[in-house]
This record gives C-alpha cells, sequence and structure tokens, in this order.
C-alpha cells in the first residue's frame, strides 16, 4: 500500500516540480522581452529627441550668428518649414527673443500668441545658463489644442547673456503612435517619463495621463532606488493588475521609459497548459493508485486464502490421519484390526509368493474366556484383553513386516514374513508363557491364571497362485484347535503343505 502511494506521490511531485520549473522559464523570457522592449523603447525616444535638438543646435547657432534681422529671419523661416516637413515628429519650430516675444517659427503664418515668456521652458532658459537641451513638460498647444512635448535650447548675446530660446515642439501622439503599435498584450503597459516625475504619455492612454505626477508612484520609486536599468514587480494603483516592469534611461535626455508585462497575462497559458497537464497526471496518479490498490488487494486476499486453504488441508490430513488410524485400529487393545490384518495377510502372502520366502501365522485364542466374563464381569474382560494385547504387541513387534491383530473376539493373530514354522513356534510360546506370567487370577482355569492357546502354521506359497491365504488361517486355527483339544495353556503346530504349483 506505501509503495502505491509513493508511485502516485511521486508522479505528482515530479509534475510539480515539471511546472514550476517551465513557469520559472515563463517568467524568465517574460523578463528578457520587457527588457528588450525597454530597449527599443529607450532607442526611439533617444533618436526622436535628438533629431529634433540637432536642428535646435543649427537654430541657435545660426540666430546667433546671423542675428534677427529681417532678412535673416526670413531665411531662417524657410529653413525651419523645410525641418519641419522633413521630420514626422515635429509639430513646430520657434524663435524667441529675450522677453519672450516671438520672432521666428516654422509656419509661413504669424502666430496669436505672439509672447511665450510665462512658459516653464522660457523661464527655465532665462534663469539658467546651461547651454544644454531641456525638455519640459508637455503643453497643449495654442493653436492646434494638441499635446506637445517642449524641447528647447538658450540662445546667447555674444557675451554670454540670455538672448532667447529656440523651440522644438514634438507630438505626444508621435510616441503614443509608436506605443500603440507595440505588441504588449492587452494588459501590458509602457509609458515615458521624465525624471523630474511628469508622465510624457503612455499606454494605455487616457486624459489626464500626460502631465500626471509621478512622483508617488512605485514605479518611479523603483526607478530612482534602482538606477538607469532595472526590473520590478509592480502591482498598479490604477488596475490593480500585477506586472513586471522593467525600465531604462534614455542615454542622451533625462528620460526614462517603462515597459511593463501583466504576469497574469504571461503566465495565461501556462496557468491552462498546467491545469490540463496536472489535471491529467492526477488522473493517471489516481487510476495507478486505484489499480494498485486492487493488486494489493487481490494480493492479500489471494495471500490470505492460500493460508486458509492451507490451514483446511492440514487439519484434512490430520482427520483423515486419525480416520485411518481409526479404520485400521482396534479401539479396545490397540492393535491392527481385522481389515488390517486381511490387507496385510493378502500383500505378504503375495509377497512370499514372489520372494519365494516363507510366511508364518499365529492363531490366538484366550482359554475360558467366556467364564472369565462371567465370573469378573464383562469391564474386567476388557481389561484384560488389553493388558493381553500389549504383552504381544510388545513381544511381536521385533521386526517390521511384524503384525499382531484383535482377530475378532477374544481371537488375536501375529502375522509374521519371513519366518518358518519353528521360529513363529518359539514366538508363540514366548507370548504364551509371558501371558500365563502375568498371573491374571482366573478362577475358571485348571491352574487359577488366565492362559492362552496358540496354533501355527507357515507356508511358501506358490507363485502365480492366489487366493491362498485362507489355507494358512485354515491351518492355523486346526492347530489352535489341537491346542484346545490337547489341553489348552499351550502351543500347537500344523504343517500345512505347500499348495502344488
Ligand atoms: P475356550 O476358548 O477355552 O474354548 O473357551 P471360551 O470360553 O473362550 O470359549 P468361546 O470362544 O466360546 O468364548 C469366547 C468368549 O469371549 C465369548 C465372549 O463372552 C468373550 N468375548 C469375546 N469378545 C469379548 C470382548 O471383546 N470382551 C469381553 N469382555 N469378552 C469377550
Ligand atoms: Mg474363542
Ligand atoms: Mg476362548
Amino acid at each position: 500500500m506505501a509503495f502505491v502511494a509513493v508511485v502516485c506521490l511521486s508522479l505528482l511531485a515530479i509534475d510539480f516540480w515539471n511546472s514550476w520549473q517551465s513557469r520559472s522559464d515563463q517568467l524568465q523570457q517574460m523578463n528578457v522581452a520587457a527588457s528588450n522592449l525597454a530597449r527599443a523603447m529607450a532607442q526611439q525616444a533617444d533618436d526622436t529627441f535628438k533629431k529634433a535638438d540637432t536642428v535646435l543646435v543649427g537654430m541657435v547657432e545660426r540666430v546667433e550668428h546671423d542675428g534677427t534681422d529681417p532678412a535673416d529671419v526670413a531665411r531662417l523661416r524657410r529653413v525651419l518649414a523645410l525641418r519641419v516637413a522633413e521630420l514626422p515628429q515635429l509639430d513646430g519650430l520657434h524663435v524667441y527673443d529675450k522677453d519672450g516675444n516671438w520672432v521666428a517659427n516654422s509656419r509661413l503664418t504669424r502666430p496669436e500668441n505672439l509672447n511665450n515668456a510665462q512658459r516653464e521652458y522660457f523661464v527655465f532658459h532665462r534663469t539658467h545658463e546651461t547651454r544644454g537641451p531641456h525638455i519640459g513638460i508637455p503643453v497643449k498647444s495654442r493653436t492646434t489644442g494638441r499635446l506637445l512635448i517642449p524641447v528647447s535650447r538658450r540662445i546667447n548675446h555674444a557675451d554670454g547673456s540670455f538672448a532667447g530660446v529656440a523651440l522644438a515642439t514634438i507630438h505626444v501622439d508621435f510616441f503614443s503612435k509608436f506605443y500603440d503599435s507595440l505588441d504588449i498584450g492587452d494588459a501590458g503597459a509602457v509609458a515615458l517619463v521624465l525624471e523630474d516625475g511628469t508622465m510624457m504619455t503612455r499606454r494605455p492612454y487616457g486624459p489626464g495621463v500626460v502631465g500626471r505626477n509621478m512622483l508617488e508612484t512605485e514605479l518611479f520609486r523603483s526607478y530612482t532606488a534602482q538606477g538607469p536599468v532595472g526590473t520590478a514587480f509592480i502591482k498598479s494603483a490604477q488596475d490593480g493588475v500585477t506586472r513586471l516592469n522593467s525600465f531604462r534611461r534614455l542615454d542622451n535626455y533625462p528620460l526614462f521609459v517603462s515597459a511593463a508585462l501583466s504576469k497574469d497575462e504571461i503566465l495565461a497559458t501556462w496557468w491552462r497548459e498546467t491545469l490540463w497537464h496536472s489535471g491529467g497526471v492526477l488522473l493517471l496518479a489516481l487510476i495507478v493508485g486505484f489499480i494498485g490498490w486492487r493488486l494489493v488487494r487481490q494480493f492479500q486476499l489471494q495471500t490470505r486464502t492460500e493460508a486458509e486453504l492451507r490451514q483446511a488441508r492440514d487439519a484434512l490430513e490430520t482427520l483423515n490421519k486419525t480416520l485411518n488410524t481409526l479404520a485400521m485400529e482396534d479401539g479396545l487393545t490397540g492393535l491392527a484390526n481385522r481389515r488390517q490384518f486381511d490387507v496385510a495377510l493378502d500383500s505378504e502372502y503375495s509377497r512370499a509368493a514372489r520372494t519365494a520366502s516363507t510366511l508364518a501365522l499365529i492363531m490366538i485364542d484366550v482359554d475360558c474366556f467366556k467364564q472369565y466374563n462371567d465370573i469378573y464381569g464383562h469391564a474386567a474382560g476388557d481389561e484384560c484383553l488389553q493388558t493381553i494385547g500389549r504383552t504381544i504387541a510388545r513381544l511381536a513387534s521385533r521386526r517390521p513386516g511384524d503384525l499382531a491383530a484383535r482377530y475378532g473376539g477374544e481371537e488375536l493373530a501375529v502375522l509374521l514374513p519371513n519366518t518358518d514354522v519353528a521360529s513363529a513356534v518359539m514366538l508363540a510360546e514366548r507370548i504364551r508363557s509371558a501371558v500365563r506370567d502375568l498371573k491374571i487370577e482366573h478362577a475358571g482355569t485348571a491352574d487359577g491364571f488366565v492362559t492362552l492357546s496358540a496354533g501355527v502354521d507357515a507356508l511358501t506359497p506358490a507363485a502365480g497362485k492366489a487366493g491362498q491365504p485362507k489355507e494358512l488361517i485354515r491351518a492355523a486355527d486346526k492347530a489352535l484347535y489341537a491346542a484346545k483339544s490337547g489341553g489348552r495353556n499351550r502351543v500347537c503346530a500344523s504343517t500345512v503343505q505347500p499348495v502344488p504349483a
């Protein structure tokens, strides 16, 4: 039983381990995918800003060099229009003087908003002397209403004082469209975030996404904690979905991107496969367990049945032996009974015929036993017979083939294979005197004790003649009769001629 259980549990354990391993693989692949996605996004953003920024560098150089005379401005405008036409991410290019007044732009029309002095980027450049690019928080275009990311550079006078700002505006859409084209599943998310914590755009997109403050989000905290490249499992505060976030800073600009894949979505296939698989293995384990259990039970049953059968057989054998003994033995004296005697006589007679050996028989009869019963009672008679039986058994079983039997009533017989008349007479004589020496009182006999008479005969049967044992009995009986009529308490032998061949 324990073995069956161990097999089933092993099956389940192996399957569990396999599934867990494949889950780890899935998550590892997901990690790689998210990280690759972040790399591609960072590259795209970096390129986008770089192209706009390169244009800005040219604008700054031209304005600082050529000045803002009307002729130069006219040329500048044409150049700006050309650049905007070249770069799809650009919404417009603008030049403002030190007071925020419009100087030139890529459009051929004059803008309505002539002063941008309050814009965040303008204030930044006026108050900072750094000449590098500045990426500002997204603004809504006053002319088109579209969301724009301002990239700007400071324009200096020859003495290094603030002369104005060159501005490129980039469509937020440009990023959104790119993000929409990414394969991130239904529950994936990507974002472009300014390092000061301002959300530039994200997918899924929604109203209020652009410009949202990200400082308090788990994503921003992970980014600040882990540095330019990192990953984190983050449960979204917005939709409750747990995602693997891979984030990466842009190489040249103070922004970072984040690519997030939904853990549930990534593991959905794994779950489906695992469920099917585990279901199958569980079923298999159940079947194996059931069959194993049935087999073990059958085996146990069989073992028990075998044990019971063995017991029954042993009991039968014992009973058989007892019955055999009962069938072959005389109940009173314990000597062989008449049936056994007959069988033994037949087989010994045949054997004597085969081997041409002599078979002897002693017939014994207790003297005046009727009287003994009359005088001492039947019970005493039985007891006397038992005593005589024991005496004969002791004397007449010296050799394996010798058989002492109760022939009937108070008549006893001793069958002696391989024995001649003389030897048989000697044994009969020993028996007779032994019984006489028991000195069992018997008032009805001449000398006052229980005695017996015996007739002896022996013959060598002729080969091939069956059915002659009766001859032996008849002859021994005859000798017994002679002993009785000779006065009892004696042994007589008669010699019967061998049956002629
Ligand atoms: P004898 O042989 O000397 O001529 O005289 P007897 O009295 O022995 O003669 P008989 O053979 O006619 O008598 C046999 C008696 O033995 C008859 C019967 O009462 C008794 N007898 C036979 N079998 C048994 C037995 O199993 N138990 C007892 N108690 N008596 C038995
Ligand atoms: Mg008799
Ligand atoms: Mg008798």
